[in-house]
C-alpha cells in the first residue's frame, strides 16, 4: 500500500446520491450533482450517474472535461470566464450567469456551434458571492437577454452561505420566488427552474421548509459526506464515510504538551496555544497542510488527538488511542468536505477505489 491514501467507496456514493436525490425529488426539486469535490474524477462520477443523477455540475470547466463522455447533461456552476465562451458552450449543457457581456459571447459562440446554450440568470439575495443585487439590473438584462440568438434562459438561480455566511432560508429564498414571478409577468414567459442554491439549502429540504416553488439545486457536499454542515446534522440514510483518509507514521515519541522555549508565529502565522498535559505518546504522520485540512478531518479512532499540522508533517497525540501504535503503522481518518477536497486536489495523495 502507497501512502497517504484516500480510499473511496463508490457504492457508497452511490448510496448517498441515491438518498438525497429521493429526498428532493419528493418535494419536486431536481438536482444537479457536483463534482468538484472531486475534481471530476469520472469513476465518482459515474457513480453519482448511477444513484440516479441526471445532470452533474462543477465551477471548473476543466473537470467538466474529464466526464464529457458521461451521457447526462452538464452544468457549468462558477461564472463562465468570457475568454472561455466557446468551451463552455461545447462542453456544458447549461451555465449560471451574471453579466450580459459574458452572456453576449456565450450566444456568438452558441450561434458559432450551432447549438442552444441554456442560461440560469444569478440573482444576490445577500451572501455577495455571485449574482445580480440590483433588482432593476435584472429585469434590463433579461431584456436583452430573450433578445439574444443561440441562449435559452432556463430559470434563475442563487447561492448562499458561500462568502457572506448567510444560510438559506424560507424568507430569503421567497425573495428570488417573487422575482420569478415579476419576470414572468413583465415579459410574459414561463422560467422553468429557479435554483434554490447549493447543500446549506438542503436543511430546509430535511425540515420541509423548502418553499414549494424551489424546484432545483445544485448538490455536492451532502452527497459526498452525508452531512449537513448548516446545523451540523448527520443526514438519515447516508453514509459520511466515503472518503477515508489513510496516513503512515514516520515517528513515535514522548514529548512534552508545551514547547520549550519562547513562542512566536508558527509556520503559517498563527500564534499556537499549548495546554499543558505532561509527557504525552506522540506521533508524527506523513501528511501535511499542503495536502489536507486538519480542522475538517476525524481520526476513526476516538482516543487519537489531532494536535496540529506543519506543510507535510501531521501531529498526533495517541496516548489513548486503542491500539500501541507504532511507526510504519496506519492511521486512518473520516474527511469532511474541506478535508476531501484538498486531499482529492493533492498528487501527493493516492486515490483507492472500493465497491
Ligand atoms: C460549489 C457550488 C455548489 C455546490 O456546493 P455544495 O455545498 O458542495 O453542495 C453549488 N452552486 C455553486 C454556484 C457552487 O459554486
Amino acid at each position: 500500500m502507497k501512502y497517504p491514501l484516500v480510499e473511496i467507496n463508490l457504492s457508497k456514493l452511490k448510496h448517498n446520491a441515491e438518498t438525497i436525490k429521493k429526498m428532493c425529488n419528493k418535494q419536486g426539486i431536481s438536482i444537479a450533482g457536483v463534482t468538484k469535490g472531486f475534481c471530476g474524477n469520472k469513476y465518482l462520477a459515474q457513480a453519482m450517474v448511477e444513484g440516479g443523477i441526471e445532470v452533474l455540475a462543477d465551477s471548473r470547466i476543466e473537470n467538466l472535461e474529464k466526464i464529457k463522455d458521461l451521457d447526462v447533461k452538464k452544468l457549468l456552476l462558477r461564472i463562465p470566464m468570457k475568454s472561455i465562451a466557446n468551451k463552455v458552450v461545447e462542453l456544458t449543457d447549461v451555465s449560471l450567469n451574471s453579466e450580459i457581456e459574458t452572456i453576449k459571447e456565450l450566444s456568438n459562440q452558441a450561434i458559432k456551434q450551432n447549438k442552444i446554450h441554456n442560461i440560469i440568470l444569478m440573482i444576490d439575495l445577500g451572501d455577495l458571492r455571485e449574482g445580480i443585487f440590483d433588482e432593476n439590473e435584472i429585469y434590463d438584462d433579461i431584456e436583452i437577454i430573450l433578445k439574444l440568438e443561440g441562449i435559452n434562459l432556463l430559470g434563475i438561480g442563487t447561492n448562499l452561505s458561500c462568502f457572506g455566511g448567510v444560510i438559506p432560508t424560507a424568507e430569503n429564498l421567497n425573495r428570488l420566488i417573487e422575482i420569478k414571478k415579476k419576470i414572468e409577468d413583465k415579459f410574459k414567459i414561463k422560467l422553468e427552474i429557479l435554483s434554490g442554491g447549493n447543500s446549506t439549502s438542503f436543511q430546509l429540504v430535511m425540515d420541509g421548509k423548502m418553499p414549494r416553488e424551489i424546484n432545483h439545486l445544485r448538490l455536492g457536499t451532502v452527497i459526498l459526506v452525508g452531512h449537513d454542515e448548516v446545523f451540523d446534522r448527520w443526514i438519515k440514510d447516508t453514509y459520511n464515510d466515503v472518503f477515508r483518509l489513510k496516513v503512515e507514521i514516520v515517528e513515535v515519541k514522548n514529548k512534552p504538551s508545551v514547547p520549550i522555549g519562547e513562542i512566536g508565529l508558527d509556520s503559517f502565522g498563527n500564534k499556537p496555544f499549548f495546554k499543558d498535559r505532561g509527557i504525552r505518546k506522540k506521533a508524527i504522520c506523513a501528511i501535511g497542510r499542503q495536502d489536507t485540512d486538519i480542522e475538517w478531518m476525524q481520526p476513526d479512532d476516538k482516543g487519537i488527538l489531532v494536535l496540529g499540522a506543519s506543510s507535510d508533517h501531521l501531529i498526533l497525540d495517541i496516548s489513548d488511542a486503542k491500539d500501541d501504535l507504532k511507526v510504519g503503522d496506519e492511521v486512518s481518518f473520516i474527511l469532511d468536505y474541506v478535508a476531501l477536497l484538498n486531499a482529492m486536489t493533492s498528487e501527493y495523495v493516492y486515490k483507492k477505489f472500493i465497491q
